[in-house]
């Protein structure tokens, strides 16, 4: 591999994968010094537009941005960061992630089908012969002890509302197969990035 600026010879350190409208618009290798002035570059576009759904009090619409694998991190270090970012505003959800939750949403996002049943797949189709229907996925929380995020499914039912507490990259993932929306609780939100935020990023 190869970094992906022109005649830059420096030994790559992440992967990068840029998120629009649900779909993978672009990804490559960088070095450490052009993946900072990429996201620095990155960050001052405009932001996802905004759509017409109404968030639930307290929450802001998100959607999938930026994912960064560092790759001078052992796999079992979760290596992978996904910057969630404000729908028609600038703020962001970073959440650190496992290689299989990364790999999880990628195939996602390329919409592959795999040779047996997947997990998340197989989660969905459970909510569905069970007569439900996932409506939104909610990040509502950080577990500050462990630095693990938090979501709840909204699933209707029997025209009434049940909720299941899950990890939010697994409320990602959900979101992606039921082609529905994610809400973060606002507080959980912070402001425009101006530089790779690699160490503060807390878990899923
Ligand atoms: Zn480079």
């Amino acid at each position: 591999m190869k970094c992906t600026e022109l005649n830059c010879e420096v030994k790559p350190k992440f992967h990068f994968t840029r998120i629009e409208s649900r779909g993978i618009v672009s990804e490559g290798y960088m070095c450490e010094e052009h993946m900072r002035y990429y996201f620095r570059k990155y960050r001052s576009m405009k932001s996802i537009e905004e759509n017409k759904l109404t968030a639930p009090i307290g929450t802001v619409c998100a959607d999938f941005d930026l994912m960064i694998w560092d790759y001078s991190l052992d796999p079992k270090d979760t290596p992978c960061i996904l910057y969630m970012r404000e729908v028609g505003g600038t703020r962001y959800l970073c959440t650190r992630m496992d290689a299989w939750a990364w790999s999880t949403l990628t195939a996602q996002f390329y919409q592959r089908t795999e040779p047996r049943p997947v997990s998340h797949e197989g989660w969905a189709d459970s909510i569905r012969i069970l007569g439900g229907q996932l409506q939104d996925v909610i990040v509502d929380k950080l577990d500050e002890a462990d630095n693990w995020f938090h979501a709840v499914l909204r699933i209707i039912q029997n025209s009434q509302m049940k909720t299941v507490n899950v990890r939010a990259s697994d409320g990602y993932v959900l979101s992606l197969v039921f082609g529905k929306q994610v809400y973060i609780d606002e507080k959980l939100m912070v402001n425009l990035l101006i530089d790779l935020d690699i160490d503060g990023a807390n878990s899923d």
